[in-house]
Parts: C-alpha cells; sequence; structure tokens
C-alpha cells in the first residue's frame, strides 16, 4: 500500500508525481490518452483509495457495531475511525457532529426531512441562491409541499458573483435557514460564506453549506466558519462513491428527530415504542457503506498529505492559465467570471450545440462534461439550455488544458 509518508514527502506540488498515483490517469480512450476534466462531476481515485477499500474486502470485512468477533471489531474501529478523521478534516468540535450519509444529496435531505419537520412551520422562509445545484433546491421544495415554507433566492450578477446587498435585504425575522452553495459546481463561484453566515446568524437563521465542491478545492474550518450545517461526498473528495458526510452542531443535531429508522440507529425497541440512540447513530439506520469509510479516510489522508492549501494554489494557476487559454479561441464565451472562483470553467462556443462539443472532444480522449450540470434554474438566468464544462483536478496538469484548447480550435474550424 503506498504510504502518507511517501506523498508527503513531496512537499512542493509536483503534478507529475501526483498523476502517477491515479492508475486510471495511464489508460487510453480511442487509443489516445485521457485527457479527465470532469472531476467536479466525480474525482478519480489514488492507488491508496483503491488499496484501502481492497483491504477491507480482503482483510477486515464484517458488518460493524453488533459483532463480539475481531473483524467485526476491527471493521467498527476503522469505520468509526473515519469519522474522526472526517472530524478533524473539517475542524468540528467532536466526531458526534459527523454523520455518514451516502451523498451530499442524501445529507440535503436529511435536514430538510429531518430539522425541517421539527424546527420549521408554515410560513417559515429559507434563502437559497441562484447557484443552486438541483440537491440543493428540490429537498426544500418537497419541504415546501410537505409544510408550507416560503421559498427565497437570493440572486447573482452577470459574471455569477453571489449578491450579499440583495441577500441581506430578502433576510427577516422570518427566515429559519439559508441554504447556499460554498462553490457553484457550474460556474465555480465561491460564494463569500463568511459574510453569509454573519448576516443570517444576526438575524436568528441557521446556515447550510453545500460543500460538495469547496471540500475538495481548499480547506474548510467549520468551526472557524461557525456554520450549522455542512454537507459533502466522498467521491468528489478522491474517495469512494456511496459514502457523504453530513456535519450538523451538536446541539442542533440532537434537537432533530431521526431520518429513518431501521437496525443501529436505536437504543430499545418494543413493539409499543422505540427509544432511539444518540447522534450521531441516531441518523445512520441500517449498514452503511463500510469499505467507503475505509477509502474516504485514506482519501482524506491523501489530500491532507499534499495540503489543501497546496491544492487550492495549484488548481488557482490552472484556472488562471485555463480563462486565458480559452479567450483565444473565436466565438467562445465563459459562462461564470466571479471574482473569486475554483477551478472550473463553463463556456458556449458560438454556434455549436454543447453536445456536438462533448461528443467531438470525447472522441479526442477528453472527458468533459456538458448540459445543464444540475443546474437548471441557474441555465435559466443565463438564458440558455447548457454549457461545456471543464473541471480540474489536484492531477490536472497545463496539458490537459492545452488539449482542450486544441481541440476546441478544431471543433471552431469543423463548424465555421
Ligand atoms: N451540490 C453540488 C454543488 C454538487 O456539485 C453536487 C454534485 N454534482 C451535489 C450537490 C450532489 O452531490 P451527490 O450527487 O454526490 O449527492
Amino acid at each position: 500500500m503506498q504510504s502518507v509518508a511517501a506523498v508527503a514527502e513531496n512537499t512542493a506540488f509536483d503534478v507529475a508525481r501526483r498523476r502517477a498515483d491515479f492508475p486510471i490517469l495511464g489508460k487510453r480512450v480511442y487509443d489516445k490518452p485521457l485527457v479527465f476534466l470532469d472531476s467536479a462531476a466525480s474525482a478519480q481515485k489514488p492507488q491508496s483509495v483503491i488499496d484501502a477499500v481492497n483491504h477491507c474486502y480482503t482483510r477486515e470485512y464484517a458488518n460493524i457495531h453488533r459483532g463480539v468477533y475481531w473483524l467485526s471489531v476491527r471493521a467498527t474501529e476503522a469505520y468509526e475511525g473515519a469519522r474522526v478523521k472526517v472530524q478533524r478534516f473539517l475542524n468540528a468540535a467532536s466526531e458526534r457532529e459527523i454523520v455518514f450519509t451516502k451523498s451530499t444529496t442524501e445529507a440535503i435531505n436529511l435536514v430538510a426531512t429531518s430539522h425541517g419537520a421539527a424546527a420549521l412551520n408554515a410560513g417559515d422562509e429559507i434563502i437559497l441562491s441562484q447557484l443552486e445545484h438541483h440537491a440543493n433546491i428540490v429537498p426544500w421544495q418537497l419541504l415546501r409541499q410537505r409544510i408550507g415554507i416560503d421559498i427565497k433566492v437570493a440572486p447573482i450578477d452577470a459574471q455569477g458573483n453571489f449578491l450579499l446587498e440583495e441577500f441581506e435585504k430578502l433576510l427577516s425575522p422570518r427566515t429559519r435557514l439559508v441554504a447556499v452553495t460554498h462553490t457553484s459546481n457550474a460556474l465555480g463561484t465561491i460564494t463569500p460564506v463568511d459574510e453569509i453566515i454573519r448576516m443570517a446568524h444576526a438575524e436568528g437563521a441557521l446556515v447550510l453549506l453545500d460543500g460538495a465542491q469547496s471540500v475538495v478545492h481548499g480547506p474548510v474550518d467549520v468551526q472557524a466558519l461557525d456554520v450549522d450545517f455542512f454537507a459533502f461526498s466522498g467521491h468528489k473528495l478522491y474517495g469512494p462513491s456511496g459514502i457523504g458526510v453530513l456535519y450538523g452542531k451538536a446541539d442542533l443535531l440532537s434537537a432533530m428527530p431521526p431520518y429513518q429508522g431501521g437496525g443501529d440507529m436505536i437504543r430499545r425497541v418494543t413493539f409499543e415504542k422505540t427509544e432511539f440512540a444518540d447522534i450521531p447513530s441516531r441518523f445512520e439506520a441500517g449498514t452503511p457503506h463500510i469499505a467507503g469509510a475505509y477509502g474516504l479516510s485514506a482519501a482524506i489522508d491523501y489530500v491532507s498529505a499534499i495540503g489543501m492549501d497546496a491544492i487550492a494554489a495549484h488548481e488557482s494557476e490552472l484556472l488562471e492559465y485555463a480563462t486565458q487559454r480559452l479567450q483565444e479561441i473565436n466565438s467562445l464565451r465563459l459562462i461564470g467570471t466571479a471574482d473569486d472562483k475554483a477551478g472550473i470553467v463553463s463556456f458556449e462556443l458560438d454556434g455549436v450545440h454543447a453536445h456536438d462539443i462533448g461528443t467531438i472532444l470525447d472522441r479526442e480522449g477528453i472527458a468533459v462534461r456538458v448540459g445543464h450540470h444540475c443546474a437548471q434554474p441557474l441555465m435559466d438566468h443565463f438564458g440558455i439550455t447548457g454549457t461545456v464544462r471543464a473541471s480540474f483536478g489536484l492531477y490536472t496538469d497545463k496539458s490537459d488544458i492545452d488539449a482542450l484548447v486544441q481541440a476546441l480550435g478544431a471543433v471552431r474550424e469543423i463548424f465555421d
């Protein structure tokens, strides 16, 4: 197994070495080298994560929490160890504040369902932003259908900047929750979360951050942010799919009823009634993604050894380079040029459908995402049906961007 020390030994950011950690990047598609520019959808996995999942299934696999035998005890320790690792990674005050879910989507649904039912009433307001992924829109609409809350939407400007002053005007004593993305998956906009949280708290509202993209692109400290809920997915952080995290402040989680019922979330069950377990078990009904916890733990070790600041600096250099190079292409329009952005570029090419671009790039071995990026209200805001999106990971190299620019030049020639 590749050791974390081996990763940490190299302090300067050496992208060639990092690429060597990801076996899939050596693959050829259509007999061309793979150029993977879709990390915002899901990141590739380093060997250490693959090894950790493999290690679980080949050496330590058993169901957790209830077994008295060696394998089960060992797997339980690893699962709970992963929780502590996530706690430290987010700088949460306690591991009790870390709930394993299957994804960001499930984490947000958990808050909308459980906190929504317990703490929100008809006529209460919540604020989302124009930038949201469907995962941070639809659960709130379902809650609106159930209990009659009102949903307001904080606007953005033509560059995709979150408009703080407009947001502040939406806040009122009826605002109970602000649920916004920390980083937009479609545009890359990093939202001004310090101010959003301060303003929301001043009005007595709680804040949920959709951290699916932010946790990957830079360090997150939930205590420094003073955020109430924070959600992310393992698969975007170089870990396995099927495991995600909900961080919630202990007092808030403790006041929330269970989200799902079943094994592992109870203290005592009779046919008359059930006493529920404490947090976080109360929110983890049924057998969880055990091997996923091994993989997520290894992913956190991996990115921590490199350093989230170093990853952020690398991606910011790539963003600058890509923004500059893409503008060399005739009639390419960047969608989303906010002042503060993560390593994501979205664009249109005049007269060429995004799906045609995606298909032509694919034949060159270049993987980009095309379409609405699960953010249709955001596309509506720009009056478009979709974009081409290239998104970067810690293994992205300037040569990937060069390949993209060259292939787009060829697309331009075909359609001119
Ligand atoms: N929010 C954002 C900002 C995202 O980018 C994504 C994934 N594209 C999600 C939520 C949903 O994540 P998942 O599908 O892992 O639940």
